[in-house]
């Protein structure tokens, strides 16, 4: 700071002395030849000098700002060429320059070997103004030299070490010895490479003219090294020449000139040179000036050229995340981000819809993919047709769509999904059923892709339903949820706490009405002794594999009722335990029923597994062997809800069973036509079973009249709140043992 204020201060006064000479000069330029008074002599010497004559005058190199020659500068410069120039100016005397040989050990001996008539800059020395031979012009120029060291160097406690001093720099050599008598004179061919042996530490100190100095310290490489101000020798600097007649005219005039040229013209030749004059860098100077700011500048580059192919990646990125190149509809990236941005506009009321098409894998198989590709771009363009601007449309992955609109309600949310709908199915020759999941947004703050899940949650309502396809998460729905969760979450304790209870609904003989078995159902009893019935949990616990764990504890609870009657010499019926389809891929299904039974010794043929038909038709030779070996070992299989889903008799063969249950909904059919074709179903399957040697019973059975007719059938045996609810077990205990 200091450093930039004194510079500040110096250039001002450079300017204000550069003002001031500026007219003196004018004056010395147009009357200084007239006010000199010249002998004849000299007159004639000027004359000669100006009709192609001029003095030649040897300039000692690398000595900028004194002097300095080709080829880095176009002409000779420098204070003492400027200083000749004045001289001329002011009487007339014309110069040429040339090169002191640096190799020649002194300007002395250049003078000697007629290299030129003066030269100019030389240190007026006691040998040389000894030296009748010689003779000298008044002060030139301030002729000081100054001692150069780096900052921490204390030259007074130097007792051996070495000083550089530029080769031909006579004075130099003189002062050095006289300055430290101690120090090795080392000789350098530049000023530059003075400097550098101080910086390098191959001498401590350098001698060199002030004027140099002064320029020099301003080179960045030289920041470390100072002038030593107590070390300065004060010398003048002048014109020098071999004393013969001539060149004793060429002093006189000379001296003349240099007594008319003003402090005030000195000082502005001294100062354009030295403080005006700023140090010409070279390429890697200036880049180690400059090293802290071009490296901060090179990191800021690559820093700012790293956030920018960044910032582009990503957008590009993101950009190709944020769209499906199939349909041009959102990517689920894009679409949850552009669902934050329009959540937070006002507007009508939001929805977020999810939908896709029911079995689109297999239209996808049955007319290729390029047709199934064709029906979800079309999927896409009518859906279109009905979203506003702000709407948005997303394929998150193969047929699954979501959508985000604004409706003024729900209602004509709906009505339009039911157009739309009706144009996407005359636009395709199959008959496919879109399932949608609407879900209001009624919550802003909730996480979207916490609503993106309710309206998937409000689809699965809907699923395999094709007459009602448009599920609303509401509510309801909401309860149910959460209701779900935590009853996910209580399962295990709910086993530890055996609050799955088992209830038995009796089987009985057709003919003789006599109980011949009983299916044990699950109940969940709460701690407040309420009931769940199977309905709300077995299919939560089917997805999560819980289910397993609950199957294996009712086969215990019935094995116990079992061994409970064997103990006390009861008579004792078959007692079915449903399966859950989840069982079928579990490797150790009939190892762990067989130890179950066999741990309460429980005869095989009282236990009977009853699976549900679409259980076993899921992989045909899965069943095949899981069930058959669990027949071999003496268990009786039943097969669960026959005709309930699609029936394929070819699993009446393919499986090993002895009993078929004839689904309720047979006997749901409505009077009139339906009923009578559903009787002569089942008839037909009374009778099939039979041919197949197998037991039939028939479940659901509530009235006199769908008895009558299934004993009129041939039906084995019944089950239904005709005879009997599920009853627990002490009631169902009673009526085994009041029979
Ligand atoms: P499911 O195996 O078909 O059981 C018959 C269901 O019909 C029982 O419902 C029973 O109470 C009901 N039912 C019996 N007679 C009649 C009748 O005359 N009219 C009407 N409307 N219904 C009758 P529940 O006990 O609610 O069980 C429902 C389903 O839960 C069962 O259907 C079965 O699939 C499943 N389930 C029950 N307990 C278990 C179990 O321990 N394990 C497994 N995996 N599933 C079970
Ligand atoms: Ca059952
Ligand atoms: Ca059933």
């Amino acid at each position: 700071m200091k450093k930039a204020v004194l510079r500040l201060v110096t250039a001002c006064m450079a300017l204000l002395v550069v003002a001031s000479v500026a007219p003196v000069l004018a004056f010395a330029q147009s009357d200084g030849v007239a006010e000199i008074p010249f002998t004849d002599e000299e007159q004639a010497l000027i004359l000669r000098t100006q009709n192609g004559e001029p003095i030649t005058i040897g300039i000692i190199p690398h000595t900028f700002p004194l002097s300095e020659c080709p080829p880095e500068y176009s002409d000779y410069t420098g204070i003492n060429v400027e200083m000749l120039a004045l001289i001329t100016q002011k009487t007339g005397l014309r110069f040429t320059y040339c090169r002191v040989p640096i190799e020649k050990n002194s300007p002395y001996e250049s003078l000697k070997a007629n290299d030129f008539t003066l030269v100019a800059g030389t240190i007026k020395l006691d040998a040389f103004l000894q030296n009748p031979e010689l003779i000298l012009s008044d002060r030139l120029c301030d002729g000081s030299a100054v001692c150069i060291a780096k900052r921490d160097t204390a030259p007074n406690t130097l007792k051996s070490g070495k000083i550089a001093v530029m080769n031909g720099y006579q004075a130099g050599i003189v002062f050095a010895e006289k300055l430290f008598p101690n120090l090795k004179i080392v000789l350098y061919p530049n000023n530059e490479d003075v400097l550098r042996a101080v910086r390098s530490g191959h001498t401590d100190l350098a001698m060199i003219s002030r004027y140099v100095g002064i320029y020099q310290l301003q080179n960045p490489l030289n920041e470390y090294l100072v002038s030593l101000e107590p070390y300065q020798m004060v010398a003048d600097s002048c014109v020098m020449g071999l004393n013969t007649p001539e060149t004793q005219t060429a002093i006189s005039i000379i001296n003349k000139a240099l007594s008319q040229i003003g402090e005030d013209e000195y000082s502005h030749v001294q100062m354009n040179f030295s403080i005006t004059h700023p140090y010409r860098l070279v390429a890697t100077q200036f880049l180690f000036k400059y090293r802290y700011i071009l490296l901060a500048g090179v990191v800021i580059c690559l820093l700012v050229s790293y956030l920018i192919a960044k910032l582009l990646y990503s957008q590009k990125e993101r950009f190709l995340l944020s769209r499906d190149e199939l349909t041009g509809a959102f990517s689920e990236v894009g679409f949850e981000l552009a669902v934050s941005k329009a959540i937070l506009k006002p507007g009508l009321p939001l929805f977020i819809t999810d939908f896709d098409i029911q079995h689109f894998s297999r239209y996808n198989e049955l007319c290729g993919k390029q047709k199934g590709d064709e029906l979800l771009k079309n999927i896409v363009t009518i859906v279109r047709s009905f979203l506003c601007e702000q709407d948005i449309i997303c394929r998150s992955y193969a047929d699954n769509f979501k959508a985000l609109t604004r409706k003024d309600s729900l209602e004509s949310l709906i009505a339009d999904i039911q157009k739309a709908t009706a144009l996407f199915g005359q636009s395709v020759d199959s008959d496919l059923v879109l399932h949608f999941g609407i879900y209001p947004v009624t919550d802003h703050n909730i996480p979207i892709v916490k609503m993106l899940d309710f309206a998937a949650v409000a689809k699965k309502t809907v699923k395999n339903n094709s007459q009602d396809f448009i599920g609303v998460y509401d509510e309801k729905l909401h309860k149910r949820l959460i209701n779900d969760a935590r009853m996910l979450s209580s399962f295990d304790s709910a086993i530890e706490n055996k609050e799955f209870i088992a209830y038995y609904q009796p089987k009985f003989d057709v003919t003789t009405k006599e109980i011949i078995g009983a299916e044990a159902l699950v109940r969940w009893r709460n701690s407040d002794g309420s009931m769940i019935p199977p309905m709300e949990f077995i299919e939560l616990f089917e997805k999560n594999g819980q289910i397993r764990r609950l199957d294996f504890y009712m086969l215990k609870r019935v094995c116990e009722f079992q061994q409970k009657l064997m103990l006390l010499r009861l008579p004792l019926v078959a007692i079915s335990v449903n399966f859950s389809r989840v069982h079928l891929h579990s490797s150790d299904f009939t190892e762990k029923v067989n130890q179950i039974v066999e741990r309460f010794g429980v005869p095989k043929h009282l236990i009977e597994i009853e699976c549900t038909e679409t259980t076993m038709t899921n992989d045909v030779d899965l069943t095949k062997s899981i069930l058959g070996s669990l027949q071999a070992q003496g268990f009786s299989i039943s097969m669960d809800d026959f005709g309930k889903a699609y029936s394929s008799l070819n699993t009446l063969c393919a499986i090993p069973l002895d009993i078929v249950k004839l689904d309720s909904g047979f006997l749901l059919a409505k009077p009139g036509d339906e009923r009578e074709r559903a009787r002569k179903i089942i008839r037909g399957v009374v009778s099939l079973v039979h041919d197949l040697s197998l037991h039939v019973i028939a479940e659901g059975v509530e009235t006199e009249e769908q008895y009558d007719f299934l004993k009129s059938v041939g039906c084995d045996s019944i089950q239904g709140y005709y005879f009997s609810r599920p009853l627990d077990e002490a009631s169902f205990f009673k009526m085994l043992t009041e029979r």
